[in-house]
């Protein structure tokens, strides 16, 4: 198949859509010459950006280096920029995903998932020992070779994959799929392999349970539950779950990424490695008929967003009505952390690193943490605001009174409203938004202030700084 001046479409014959993600269509395909069936992944790349373009020669490089039985294996790339698409030509699967098969099957049971969790951490360790981090394992990317019993599972999807050296902790931006998102990641924390274990971590409690361990129909508070770890086994689907698969959980769901069972560890897990002796053969109807309802879900939330009833990417920012979601979020919705509701797709922009840090510094200054309040600002930051009169403040003096005087230490709750971001190149940024305060007085009553503001962020020494910022009066 080489030979760089063919095209895809002298040796290829497409056939029909096999899936579809945020900036593809996955069609099935044939090689005219030799009949074989694969699965071409088609990009149009008139409409994506520096960014995207080289985001997509990182997931090619990235197929190109992999070569695992359980990692859907990459063939060819064909790049062409006349007509501004790029197909991916992958090994075609036919088992379809793993979650669809599990709720057809007459017996499933934790051995049953034993085997499929210890595949998927397979292709993780092997993925981490050539330095990779996946950083989307969801059902959605887990496929099946075939519709044989028994057939292996394949990791697919390295769309959001990066090329990271073992240990070498960094901040490499904000992506994943909601529930799927780590703690670090949303703490937005620098992370590194441990990102992978937990999201098999939260594989692994779907498949024994039928539904995710965090989960809310607001999703800053379900980000709340997972910043924490906070999840359970409630009774009594669990209590039918051996304490073995239980503390395997437990292992790989550790708040603390060092702690945290690497995917190493986690196959040599007497669950995974001695599954003859240690896990349950029990069948698990209640299991299944759980999964049924949370693919169902995912199902819904999928098409909803292929015809556009759930915001993408692009209307994230500054956009009212909020996007609505299938789980019922209130349309109103404006959390308590306050954060745009984010969509199931790629999450790793900029622009959304700049909401996520503006957010975090809001909360700062409500917990009225002068020592955090430091870390977000730059020293020599300038301001407007109303409490100087209309004059340019500098430096920090001024909002350390504030902070040091700020004695009602009163819960406060802030929401963030409307977010606008704006980059200036890739180390700077402008936002602008509404801020809304809630706090209790000393008489026992409420008072509410809300002012509009704008940030200007920079990125100094690699971490993003307040550099000025601009509060209109109440
Ligand atoms: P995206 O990055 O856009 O999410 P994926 O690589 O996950 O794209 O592919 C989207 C969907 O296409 C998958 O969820 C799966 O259903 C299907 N798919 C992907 N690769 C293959 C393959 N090699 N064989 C069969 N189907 C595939
Ligand atoms: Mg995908």
């Amino acid at each position: 198949m080489e030979g760089k001046e063919q095209k895809f479409t002298d040796l290829f014959e497409l056939r029909e859509d096999l899936g579809k993600g945020a900036f593809s269509v996955v069609k099935k395909c044939i090689d005219i010459r030799t009949k074989n069936e694969y699965a071409a992944k088609i990009f149009n790349t008139k409409r994506l950006n520096t960014r995207e373009l080289q985001k997509l020669d990182r997931e090619a490089r990235i197929c190109r280096l992999l070569k695992h039985p359980s990692i859907v294996r990459l063939h060819h790339v064909f790049k062409e920029d006349v007509v501004h698409v790029t197909y991916m030509v992958f090994d075609l699967v036919t088992g379809g995903e793993l979650f669809d098969d599990i709720v057809a099957r007459e017996f499933y049971s934790e051995k049953d998932a034993s085997y499929c969790i210890q595949q998927i951490v397979e292709s993780i360790a092997y993925c981490h020992q050539m330095s990779i981090i996946h950083r989307d394992i969801k059902p959605e990317n887990l496929l099946l070779s075939s519709k044989n019993p028994g057939a292996a599972v394949k990791l697919a999807d390295f769309g959001l994959a990066i090329e990271v050296a073992k240990g070498e902790k960094g901040w490499y931006g904000f992506a994943g799929t909601p529930g799927y998102l780590s703690p670090e990641v949303l703490e937005k924390d620098p992370y590194c392999h441990p990102v992978d274990v937990w999201g098999c971590g939260v594989v692994l409690y779907i498949l024994l349970a039928g539904y995710p361990p965090f989960w809310d129909d607001v999703q800053e508070r379900m980000y709340k539950q997972i910043k924490a770890a906070r999840y359970d086994f409630p009774s009594p689907e669990w209590d039918s779950v051996t304490s073995e698969a239980k503390q395997l959980i437990r292992g790989m769901l550790t708040l603390d990424q060092d702690a945290r069972l690497t995917a190493e560890q986690v196959l040599k897990h007497p669950w995974i490695k001695s599954r003859e002796k240690v896990a349950s053969t029990m069948h698990r109807q209640e299991t299944i008929t759980g999964l049924k309802k949370f693919n169902a879900r995912r199902k819904l939330k999928a098409a909803m967003h292929a015809v556009g009833l759930v915001a993408k990417k692009s209307s994230f920012f500054g956009s009212t009505p909020r996007p609505t979601s299938p789980d019922s979020t209130p349309k109103t919705s404006t959390s308590d952390l306050g954060l745009p509701l984010l969509s199931e797709c790629e999450t790793d922009t900029p622009e959304y690193e700049i909401i996520l840090i503006t957010n975090k510094l809001l909360n700062v200054i409500a917990a009225a943490d002068f020592g955090e309040y430091c870390k977000y600002v730059a020293d020599d930051i300038t301001c407007f605001e109303p409490e100087a009169g209309g004059y340019r403040v500098e430096g920090l003096p001024f909002h350390k009174f504030y902070f040091n005087n700020d004695s009602s230490k009163n819960p406060v709750n802030v929401t963030f409203l409307n977010p606008k971001v704006r980059m200036l190149g890739d180390d700077a940024a402008v936002i602008t938004y509404y801020r809304i305060v809630q706090s209790l007085n000393s008489a026992g009553g409420f008072t509410s202030t809300s002012s509009q503001e704008t940030r200007v962020w920079q990125k100094l020494e690699g971490n993003w700084k307040c550099v000025h910022f601009h509060r209109s009066s109440n």
